[in-house]
């Protein structure tokens, strides 16, 4: 198919592990932009522990510029245990990104396929399949720097929660639901999670999820309190759609919902704001493996899916959806067959297997 449309990618390769997963990766969005018929064009963008160590850079001002000017940014696992800043801190470009291009909606994924480990035992756990958004610049992650111990008798830390942020926040939710309802063609529903019961902050953000939700009609919308959630996502996870929520307490769900998915190699994330939007992996740079080439390139091919799914919508080209599906039911089917699995999913593949399988039904 001869190609029309070019979009400009940032790619970060990352530490440890990152390097393995990308390329195949990029490989993977290749061969999915030319059966599409668009094209991709990639800039590799220097940052993360190794580029620190070797220049006292973790994200240089020039990378951020360049990721900004991008049409999305693809990022692999950033970061190594034995590479620190002065103050002892790790490298986390991936988190400054978030702030510099004021990413505020975290979207988690959490999806079962077909024949993967998980801890829960109900067939209807492999129905699965929603999306936590955690607002990621603000709530008790608004001030985190500023918390204070006071005579060494008490501790206080401060909840923010914007009307202007919650309000792109729940507009964003809402419009995720209404793409998946067309994608799945079942109605959409958002449920917000909070604890406005007790906190007049949280009724603060529950009433102006209200209020949007008015906006959306044909968007079911409900709220839930954080805890009786909690205890949902292990009992019906399978119920849920579109989930909305505070920076904590997303936090602390969406790494339930990676328990409930099994494998840290299947969870892909993105975060988005309203000019760019990062792609990545949930894991980490997996030190205690890189260079043994048995990486799972599971989760980073998946975030490529995300990507081409948020470019679709973004740029309203319908073939990057496609693109997305290409790459998400290739995923599905190798999973399914269960023959060439990574290790984390109780296989004994190597990373290269694992991409050839993905790669041979992509070109399929
Ligand atoms: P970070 O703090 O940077 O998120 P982390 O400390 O949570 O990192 P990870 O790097 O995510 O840790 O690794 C946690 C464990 O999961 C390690 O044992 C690692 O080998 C394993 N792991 C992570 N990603 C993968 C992957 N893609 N394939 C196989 N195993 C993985």
């Amino acid at each position: 198919m001869k190609s029309n449309r070019v979009y400009r990618i940032a790619l970060f390769d990352g530490d440890g592990i990152g390097p393995e997963i990308m390329a195949p990766t990029r490989s993977i969005l290749d061969m999915v932009a030319e059966r599409i018929g668009r094209k991709l064009e990639f800039d590799s963008l220097p940052a993360g522990a190794r580029h620190y160590a070797e220049t006292g850079e973790s994200l240089p001002a020039s990378s951020i510029a360049a990721a900004r000017d991008a049409d999305a940014i693809l990022l692999s696992a950033m970061g190594l245990p034995n590479i620190r800043k002065k103050d002892g801190t790790e490298i986390t470009p991936q988190i400054d990104l978030r702030f510099a291009l004021g990413l505020y909606a975290g979207v988690r994924p959490v999806k079962l396929y077909a024949g993967q480990p998980t801890p829960l035992a109900d067939p209807r756990v492999f129905e699965t399949d929603f999306v936590l958004i955690r607002e990621s610049t603000e709530g008790l992650f608004a001030h985190m720097h500023e918390g204070q111990v006071v005579d060494n008798s008490y501790a206080t830390e401060t909840l923010r929660i914007t009307r202007a942020t919650s309000e792109k926040l729940f507009d964003f939710a809402f419009r995720l639901a209404q793409r998946r309802a067309v994608k799945r063609g079942i109605p959409g529903r958002v449920t917000c999670v909070d604890k406005a019961n007790v906190f007049r902050s949280f009724w603060f953000f529950r009433s102006i999820f209200e209020e949007r939700a008015k906006a959306f009609p044909d968007i079911a919308a409900d709220s839930a309190y954080v805890d009786a959630f909690a205890m949902w996502m292990v009992q019906k996870p399978w119920e849920f759609d579109v989930v909305v929520t505070e920076n904590m307490f997303g936090d602390i769900l969406s790494d339930l919902g990676a328990g409930i998915m099994g494998s840290l190699g299947l969870a892909p994330s993105a975060d988005i704001g309203d000019e760019n939007a990062v792609f990545q992996p949930c894991h980490g740079s997996a030190p205690d493996i890189a260079g043994k080439g048995i990486a799972n390139p599971l989760a980073m091919f998946l975030s490529a899916s995300l990507m081409l799914d948020w470019l679709a919508g973004e740029h309203d080209d319908a073939a990057l959806g496609e693109g997305a599906a290409i790459i998400d039911d290739a995923v599905s089917a190798v999973i399914r067959e269960g023959t060439i699995l990574t290790g984390d999913l109780g296989g004994t593949a190597n990373t290269k297997q694992m991409s050839d399988a993905v790669m041979s039904r992509v070109a399929a």
